[in-house]
């Protein structure tokens, strides 16, 4: 389903991110790029969310090459991949119900149907009885569930998430990773950043660890985790 072919990334700055990254993810794929601070992980999520482009190489989403689209394409592409921030990045003057929301009215769909589609994405994340209270009324695991739940109210094939467990405790991760496995076995492809690597190999199915902008390696894990 994804696929980077030889992509090199260098900033406007001169700094270099990416060099010579080839990369196939299957659909329903689960899989976690790991790898120290500055080896470009973000970047490579960036450029599938054609929010950066690449300097060098081409990316492939399904049979459709998105290495230089126009931004309405780019609008529309958006539409089939979620994105999950370290910080949240909720509207914190918005109830919880109306962030969750906006992605659907954006889209022009009637109050009935957002209604009916937000009320059950936040059922699914556990969140339906707080859907008026605004974020900063929440905890952190609170608040990146809500961010989970704006991520798939469109119902992507892809989602994205860049450090998402990174301004949570141990459990919290823990729970926030479970919500991610459990949208990957609906059928979601789940790709996240975590420089966390002990955690993500509890859950994905793939590790796959950059340095310096090189992939090091990619391995695929032998089966989930144990149930306990
Ligand atoms: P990671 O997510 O693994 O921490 P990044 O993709 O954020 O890595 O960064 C890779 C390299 O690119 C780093 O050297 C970083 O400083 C640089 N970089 C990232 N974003 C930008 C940017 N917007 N402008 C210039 N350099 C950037
Ligand atoms: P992360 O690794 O979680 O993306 P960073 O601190 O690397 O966190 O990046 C935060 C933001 O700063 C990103 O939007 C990134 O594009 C930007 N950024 C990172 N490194 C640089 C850099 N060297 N120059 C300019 N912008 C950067």
């Amino acid at each position: 389903m994804i696929q980077l072919c030889n992509i090199g990334k260098v900033y406007a700055n001169g700094a270099p991110a990416l060099h010579d990254v080839s990369l196939k993810i299957p659909a329903g794929d689960f899989v976690c790029l790991t790898g120290a601070s500055g080896a470009g992980k973000s970047t490579l999520l960036r450029l599938l969310y054609c929010a950066e482009r690449p300097s060098r190489g081409q990316i492939l989403l399904g049979e459709r090459n998105i290495t230089r689209l126009r931004p309405r394409q780019i609008a529309l592409l958006r539409r089939q991949i979620g994105f999950v921030f370290q910080d949240f990045k909720l509207l914190l003057k918005r109830s919880v119900f109306e962030n969750v929301a906006l992605p659907l009215q954006v889209q022009g769909l009637d109050r009935q149907t957002i209604h009916s589609r937000v009320y059950k994405m936040l059922q699914y994340v556990g969140l339906e009885y707080k859907l008026q209270r605004t974020p900063l009324e929440l905890s952190g695991g609170e608040q990146q569930r809500v961010a989970i739940a704006r991520a798939m109210i469109g119902q992507p094939r892809l989602l994205l998430a860049d450090e998402p467990t990174g301004n949570l405790d141990n459990e919290l991760a823990g729970e926030i990773m479970e919500m991610f496995e459990r949208i990957n076995l609906l059928g979601t492809t789940v790709l996240i950043a975590s420089h966390d690597r002990e955690l993500a190999q509890r859950f994905v199915r793939r590790t796959i660890v950059l340095k310096d902008g090189h992939i090091l390696s990619d391995q695929r894990l032998a089966q989930a985790r144990p149930q306990n």
